[in-house]
């Protein structure tokens, strides 16, 4: 069998490990699977897009010779166009370049790996045209949850969860059926100032903040997850991807982060997920799904390990949470304003031009300016996320 692969973001590091997965895959010795008595699945690299990096992006054009690249932001395309000279490679430039790859016919799967909500109409084109979309671009289900689960539905696309803890949540849920699920538990790292109060939150800096005590991720996600600004998207994310009441979901701090998630069965039983905290594993799932290969990461051995632990969540410390549950169950434009709110803090954060602990003070500060609305169109929503990004911006600036 033949899997077609688009990978949007591949010079990110879910783009990256995508790569790896997909190399190892490939590699795997045997051509028939004996002891399952399957065909051994080929896996083509057709598409591979980058936003700027078009050394990396030419780089990886050359190794697996996909039949188009793309590079979303229009500057780059002659530099990309000098640097892929001699391959036998289509060349797409600017913002709406994704959607054309996400479309195009020749493809089966679509790897989403681009950063933020850049990656909607993407992520909207390829549910449209039925692909199976290996999700780990969060943030536009987080703004158009409701519209992508409808438009996936209605054109028979697979949602595949690439996200660890919804991987997790995936991987379990296949222990019962569906209304047989109690509540799921999401659990998650607590970052780098998980045990610290309200006022030792105060001064962290940018180092600080970008060094993730467990996982190594691009900046955005590393510095959601400083804030628990991740763990609330992935609230969202979680709501809509199984279609579970905001109030069948808990956050449970699990600092080893070994246990990527936990489904809670009517009859009491829970079922988690394990492994080592190594995004090629969720990666390879949804590649592979629904078969288990070999992996390439390293076997967990839970000896070495000897004790996971869990606790609360510090509510307090993190108002993103707080948020995260409420912008869920108000659903429509609010989940809009925090998650566009949110990158645009990220944004100033990571330019150092503001302190930490305002990236959620700017988000509250929108939410409250906001008025919801619940149904919503397309446009609607793009109007609220361009309004929240401005918003930031005035009063980030404005004292
Ligand atoms: P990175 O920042 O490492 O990579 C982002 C990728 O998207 C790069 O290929 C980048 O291109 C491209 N990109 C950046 N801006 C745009 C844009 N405006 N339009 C189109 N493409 C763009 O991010 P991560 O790999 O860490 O994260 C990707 C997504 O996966 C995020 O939504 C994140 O929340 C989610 N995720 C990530 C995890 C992780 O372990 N990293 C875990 C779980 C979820 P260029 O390199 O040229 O800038
Ligand atoms: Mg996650």
């Amino acid at each position: 069998m033949l899997k077609r692969i688009a990978i949007l973001g591949s010079t990110g590091s879910i783009g990256k490990n995508a790569l790896r997965v997909i190399d190892s895959l490939n590699s795997l010795l045997v051509t028939r699977d004996s002891s399952l008595e399957r065909e051994k699945t080929r896996y083509e690299i057709v598409a591979l897009t980058a936003h700027s990096n078009v050394e990396l992006l030419a780089e990886q054009a050359r190794r697996y010779k996909p039949r188009f690249v793309a590079v979303t932001d229009a500057d780059y395309v002659e530099q990309l166009r000098k640097l892929t000279g001699g391959l036998d490679v289509e060349i797409l430039g600017g913002p709406g370049s994704l959607i054309e790859i996400a479309e195009l016919e020749g493809v089966d799967v679509v790897l989403t790996a681009v950063v933020g909500a850049a990656g909607l109409g993407a992520v909207l084109a390829a549910a449209k045209k039925g692909k199976t979309l290996a999700i780990a671009n969060k943030e536009p289900f987080v703004i158009a949850g409701e519209l992508l689960t409808k438009t996936a539905k209605e054109n028979s696309a697979q949602l595949l969860p690439v996200d660890s803890e919804h991987s997790a949540i995936f991987q379990a849920m296949q222990s019962g059926r569906r209304e047989e699920v109690n509540k799921i538990i999401l659990t998650s790292s607590g970052g780098p100032f998980r045990k610290m109060s309200i006022e030792e939150i105060q001064n962290v800096t940018l180092e600080q903040a970008l060094s993730h005590p467990v996982w190594d991720m691009g900046t955005k996600i590393t510095v959601d997850s400083a804030t628990m600004m991740n763990k609330a998207l992935e609230i969202i994310e979680a709501h809509w991807l199984f279609d579970m009441a905001v109030d069948k979901i808990e956050v449970l701090i699990h600092p080893e982060s070994i246990v990527h998630s936990l489904v809670e069965f009517v009859d009491g039983s829970v079922i988690a997920q394990l492994g080592r905290p190594d995004m090629c594993l969720p990666i390879q799932y949804a590649l592979t799904y629904p078969e288990r290969v070999a992996g390439i990461g390293e076997r967990l051995r839970l000896e070495e390990i000897g004790k996971l632990t869990f606790e609360k969540p510090n509510f307090e410390t993190f108002r993103a949470l707080s948020l995260g549950f409420e912008v869920a169950r108000t659903g429509g434009t609010a989940a809009v304003v925090f998650n566009a709110a949110n990158e645009a803090a990220v944004q100033e954060f990571l330019a150092g031009k503001i302190k930490f602990v305002r990236i959620v003070e700017l988000i509250e500060h929108c939410l409250n300016k906001h008025n919801v609305k619940i149904s919503v169109t397309l446009e609607e929503l793009l109007e609220a996320d361009a309004w929240a990004r401005k918003e930031v911006l005035e009063l980030a600036y404005s004292v």
